[in-house]
């Protein structure tokens, strides 16, 4: 059975609560705020099938795409409301189209982050751009598993360890499953989410954007609307203490510092990630709102790409990587974290308040050290 020994070996992806035939795993809430499974013995009957499903215990060999490309969607509206290219988009359109079943990660009605599905593309629209936060699984594999056995299409978006855990949860190719994973360099916890919004002490939300690029791809915000889509609270990521705290990786799952589904291991069909460096490449199409870098990792994925009859512009996959290994690399952990954790339990959420002040310290540190 499963028993989460070092941290580092699980996603949360949920699967191995979703196979056991005696619903006997549930998942609880550690310390940090992420999920672990936890297995009620009594009731266990050592069928293994957790085991085998769990994407850490049974990792793929890295896989390399078939052809990668820079892509950016013609609709500005999307590409705009879009983390990258607004490429996700384009893809689900196609399969609800085509009358299939869309999943991906959106805000319930909490602003907590979980994973949902869409059977019509107005749905679709709360699944565009990044939530930087672990979202929550729930049923949703075994949702999908029961649409593609009555032959209906499946487009499955997520993490590569959630597609990962789908695709051994499934424990079979579906020829109808399409599935679509967003690069990721680690996810959030969502306790730190859920107190960083109640310090924030809003009413009346009615859109957080993670990544909002009115103020450029490279430069951009965190920003919350009211539901009449006023501003009631932006500041720019660099500045933004939830948002430090991420791309500092203080806030990262331990798993993703040993990440078991990176570099093709999740086989995903599709990879989706922001074209960093593309000014090196093709300044020509960099505008600063976003361009993808988009992986064709199956024919069928490569396929699905080519119906879409955008602009392609045909890239290197390995020119590329390095100027976004988090497509192939692990995050590697920060010595900080535990201190963050530390600071953590002894004041709770005001923890994320030292990292300005340390930001504030280095940069008087650094002025100090220009004028010398
Ligand atoms: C936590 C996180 C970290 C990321 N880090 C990087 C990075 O370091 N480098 C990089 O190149 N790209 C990163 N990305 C991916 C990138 O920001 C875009 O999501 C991706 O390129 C797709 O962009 P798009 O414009 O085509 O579609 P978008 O509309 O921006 O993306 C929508 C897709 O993202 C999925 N999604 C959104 N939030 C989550 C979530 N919390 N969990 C699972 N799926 C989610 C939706 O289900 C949907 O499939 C990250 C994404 C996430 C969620
Ligand atoms: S071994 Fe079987 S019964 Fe026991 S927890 Fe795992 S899946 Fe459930
Ligand atoms: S990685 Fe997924 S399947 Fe494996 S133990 Fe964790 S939640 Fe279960
Ligand atoms: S870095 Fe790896 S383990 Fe972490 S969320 Fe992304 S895919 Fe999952």
């Amino acid at each position: 059975m499963i028993n989460i020994i070092d941290k580092h070996n699980c996603c949360g992806c949920n699967a191995c609560v979703q196979k056991c035939p005696k619903q006997c795993i549930f998942m609880y809430e550690d310390e940090e705020g992420f999920l672990y499974p936890k297995v009620d013995v009594g009731k266990c009957i050592d069928c293994h099938l957790c085991e085998k499903v769990c994407p850490c215990l049974n990792q793929e060999k890295t896989h390399e795409p078939l052809a990668c490309y820079a892509v950016k969607n013609p609709n500005e509206n999307i590409r705009n409301q879009s983390s990258s290219g607004g490429i996700f988009t384009a893809i689900a359109e196609k399969v609800i189209v085509e009358g299939g079943v869309v999943f991906g990660a959106r805000f319930n009605e909490k602003w907590q982050v979980v994973h949902a599905c869409a059977e019509n593309t107005e749905n679709l629209a709360a699944f565009r751009g990044s939530k930087y936060v672990q979202s929550k699984i729930g049923e949703t594999f075994k949702q999908a598993e029961t649409v593609l056995k009555v032959g209906r299409k499946v487009l499955f978006s997520g993490t590569p360890c959630q597609v990962s855990g789908l695709k051994h949860f499934l424990m079979k190719e579906y020829e109808n499953l399409l599935t679509v994973e967003v690069v990721c360099h680690g996810v959030p916890s969502p306790k730190i989410w859920r107190e960083y919004l109640e310090s924030l002490n809003l009413t009346n939300i009615g859109s957080i954007s993670h990544k909002d690029k009115s103020t450029g791809w490279r430069s951009y915000s965190f920003t919350i609307k009211d539901k009449e889509q006023k501003i009631i609270f932006t500041n720019r990521a660099g500045d933004n203490l939830y948002m430090m705290a991420f791309n500092r990786n203080l806030t990262l799952r331990p798993s993703c510092f040993l990440c078991p589904a990176k570099s093709g291991k999740s086989r995903a069909d599709i990879t989706l990630a922001d074209y960093w460096g593309i000014e090196h490449f093709i300044p020509q199409i960099d505008d600063n709102k976003g361009t993808s870098f988009v992986c064709g990792n199956s024919e069928k994925g490569k396929a699905l790409i080519k119906q879409l009859n955008f602009q392609f512009v045909q890239v290197d996959f390995h020119n590329s990587v390095p100027y976004n290994s988090c497509i192939v690399k692990s995050t590697e952990e920060p010595a900080e974290r535990q201190l963050f954790w530390d600071d953590y339990k002894k004041q709770g959420i005001l923890a994320l308040l030292s990292l300005k002040k340390k930001k504030q310290n280095f940069i008087k540190r650094l002025i100090k050290r220009i004028l010398r």
